[in-house]
């Protein structure tokens, strides 16, 4: 087992890591690009969106058309609706049934968690209102629009014949100076197999951290191997606690000396190696205690240095 681990090529091996890693990670990134462009490009949209809205209010005209493409390019997306202040469609994205009333008002479902919402011209659908950023990661992660369908019957007790609506997920910026307001009304179409690639992914990205953690702590075995210390202690505490142990491993070498033939560590005053015999330090002519490498003078008995 020492035998083996003591001719790991370290350098060879985390050379190969690193490309494999890098190889593995491009291939990951580009497999889930991939199957979450539209999704993505969804997400890039609407968050560029949201933001232009709250930072300039009062020039929606510029935006119809950024709104008119996310629209178009995302099948997530049922209808973005721009309200005036009497609740009347100014304008919308993408003509659904809800563009087809005059106005498009709101009125609070009886729910536990006051977050749905319900239009009074059509019975069949109910609005969970979400935020920016829970929009943003239900889109990516809902498995089904069926979990979300069933977390809503789970809030929701008082609305008759559930089976029969479909469950929206609203976001909306308000205008609170013009108070027109504009509402993004979603339906989660999930990417097919999307929550397996990512259980997949993050389960590769968890084996290659596994061996990194493992391999440093074969590293650090093998050195204290060839500095003659106690491998098991090393080696297990690096394996504990990662870069801690290495730290302190570190810093426990740099106190003592490394024989530069046999590679074994040991205390700073010997002159020299127990292990093979090498001179270790250079000493003084006159006492013969150890000198340091910048010591002018010797600092037992003050001789000057004579080399
Ligand atoms: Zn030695
Ligand atoms: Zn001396």
């Amino acid at each position: 087992m020492n035998n083996f681990i003591e001719k790991i090529p370290f350098k060879k091996v985390v050379l190969l890591y690193i490309i494999v890693a890098i190889l593995v990670g491009v291939s990951l990134i580009l497999f889930i690009g991939n199957a979450f462009q539209d999704k993505l490009a969804f997400i890039y949209n609407y968050h560029r969106i949201y933001e232009e809205l709250e930072n300039n209010h009062n020039n929606l005209e510029s935006i119809k058309d950024e709104i008119k493409t996310m629209s178009d390019n995302s099948e997530d997306v049922v209808d973005v609706l721009i309200l005036n202040k009497e609740n009347k469609i100014i304008y919308s994205s993408k003509n659904s049934e809800f563009a087809n009333q005059e106005e498009f008002t709101l009125n609070k479902a009886e729910d536990m968690s006051n977050a749905y919402f319900v239009n009074p011209n059509n019975d069949t659908a109910i609005f969970r209102l979400t935020t920016n950023k829970e929009l943003i990661v239900n889109t990516v992660l809902s498995n089904f629009d069926t979990e979300i369908q069933k977390e809503s019957e789970d809030q929701i007790f008082y609305e008759p014949n559930f089976d029969n609506k479909q469950v929206y997920l609203l976001s909306y910026i308000a205008n609170h100076d013009t108070g027109e307001k504009i509402y993004f009304i979603n339906e989660i179409h999930p990417v097919e197999n999307g929550k397996m690639y990512i259980k997949v992914t993050l389960a590769i990205m968890m084996f290659f951290f596994m061996i990194y953690w493992v391999l440093l702590a074969l590293y650090i075995y093998q050195n204290a191997l060839k500095s003659k210390l106690n491998p098991y202690l090393w080696g297990g505490i690096t394996l504990i606690t990662n870069i801690a142990g290495v730290i302190i491993y570190i810093i426990y070498k740099q106190n003592q000396k490394t024989c530069f033939q046999c590679g074994a560590l040991q205390d700073k005053s010997h002159i020299y190696c127990i292990y093979c015999g090498t001179k270790l330090s250079e000493t003084c002519h006159t006492c013969g205690s150890v000198l340091n490498r910048n010591d002018k003078y010797c600092a037992k008995c003050g001789k000057k240095r004579q080399n």
